[in-house]
């Protein structure tokens, strides 16, 4: 039996090649990943900008204490440019994000000053009070966003910051999947007696999704070595990546076995881990294949541990894992020394600090704990069973 680390080990250390990049408009970079460090040509914000709406003046010019009274000269909406500069004894009316004039270091909000006619009287003020300096946000030459991040709506903001209206992303992966089995059925057709629904293509295309890949889908295949062969290499043909679900256990009419095989270069691995030990893992020419378990719990944990770190290094991006925390397990747990276990949790946070309690009924069958959790409880493999109070590792969902 392999271990959860291991395996997860052997398949990145498959994964060599790297989506190639391509550009689009800023607008649709959300979620996609930059092929490169993205540097700043400027400063930003350009220039040294007021931060309120108020009075630009020369903080030289200013007593210690008392008021003063100054000429107010212009005014600058947001925008525009004072050409002159300005002269002792003189304020200039600014508004927001206005550049300061030349001669000005500081900037009183309206609501310090007393305005009286062409005059304002002010008071003391601390220098270069409301004044945001030029490249305070970004300095030109430094890299905003690391080759490998993910775009998120503020590196879009950021990136936008700097003039760029387009940047490179690596190509999203291609996911081919196919369910196998007689017993599955397609949804939105009838049911034959003995048949269950396909709830794994539809999870996996969600997950594969979500972990930024472009699906296509290759519906369900029967148990009948010549179909399954046709569609596993029309899948392999056009994706990146192959997944199946199902087929892969010891029962009498797993051909997916067979035909794998037969198809490509795979192996049969035994996961120290439940739900879902055996899992195929391999290659169909130089496409990527992945034979999940057929159980719905099953395949979407093991999708989670090795197929989504598979995909994001294919996509270029620089974190594989998602975080860990650590939280304070509210009920017994049973667990069995020398596999790692993954329950479905309820995390919440009540006073200071963090809970998790499972979601009831653990079997791989059952989908519906996947629905009901927000995390999966991870139980390390020299762990035993755990009691009520001790602390055990969560890993929160964020897509799924
Ligand atoms: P298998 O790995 O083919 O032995 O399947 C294990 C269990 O998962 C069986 O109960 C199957 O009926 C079930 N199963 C297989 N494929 C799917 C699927 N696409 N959707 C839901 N359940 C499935
Ligand atoms: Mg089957």
């Amino acid at each position: 039996m392999l271990s959860v680390a291991d395996g997860q080990a052997r398949i990145l250390a498959r994964i060599s090649g790297l989506a190639p990049p391509e550009l689009i408009p800023l607008g649709q970079a959300l979620g996609r990943v930059a092929a490169d460090d993205i540097r700043a040509p400027m400063d930003v914000p350009p220039t040294d900008n007021s931060a309120v709406d108020g009075y630009a003046i020369a903080s030289g010019d200013i007593p210690a204490t008392g008021r003063r009274a100054l000429d107010v000269i212009a005014e600058l909406p947001a925008g525009a440019v004072f050409s002159g500069p300005l002269m002792p004894g003189q304020a200039l009316r600014i508004m927001t994000g206005a550049p300061m004039p030349s001669g000005a270091d500081t900037v009183y909000p309206q609501e310090v000053v007393t305005r009286e006619g062409s005059r304002v009287l002010v008071g003391p003020i601390e220098h270069g009070a409301n004044v945001r300096a030029r490249g305070e946000d970004i300095a030109a030459g430094a890299v905003v966003v690391a080759a490998g991040t993910v775009l998120r709506p503020q590196e879009m903001g950021v990136v936008a910051s700097l003039g760029q209206a387009q940047l490179f992303v690596r190509q999203r992966p291609r996911v081919g999947i196919l369910s196998t089995g007689d017993e599955v059925a397609e949804p939105g057709s009838e049911r034959k007696p003995g048949q269950i629904y396909d709830s794994n293509r539809f999870a996996l295309r969600g997950l594969a999704e979500a972990a930024g890949a472009e699906i296509t889908d290759f519906g369900v295949a029967p148990d009948l070595v010549e179909e399954l062969r046709t569609r596993l290499l029309a899948a392999a043909a056009t994706a990146d990546v192959v997944l199946t679900s199902g087929g892969v256990s010891v029962g009498d009419y797993d051909f997916v076995k067979a035909v794998l095989q037969e198809a490509g270069d795979i192996d049969f691995w035994q996961v120290a881990m439940q739900p879902g030990r055996p899992i195929a893992v391999g290659r169909i020419g130089s496409t990527h294949f992945f034979g999940l378990p057929g159980n719905p719990v099953a395949c979407m944990l093991t999708f989670h541990l090795f197929v989504r770190p598979a995909l994001w290094k294919l996509g270029g991006r620089r974190e594989l894992f998602a975080p860990h925390f650590p939280a304070s397990a509210v009920e017994p747990m049973k667990k069995k020394v020398g596999r790692r276990e993954f329950k479905r949790g309820v995390l919440s946070c009540t006073g200071e600090r963090w809970e998790v309690r499972t979601t009831g009924p653990q079997g791989s069958g059952i989908l519906t704990s996947m629905t009901q959790a927000n995390c999966f409880i991870l139980l390390e493999e020299e762990r035993g069973d755990v009691a009520a109070g001790e602390t055990v590792w969560v890993e929160p969902f964020n897509l799924f």
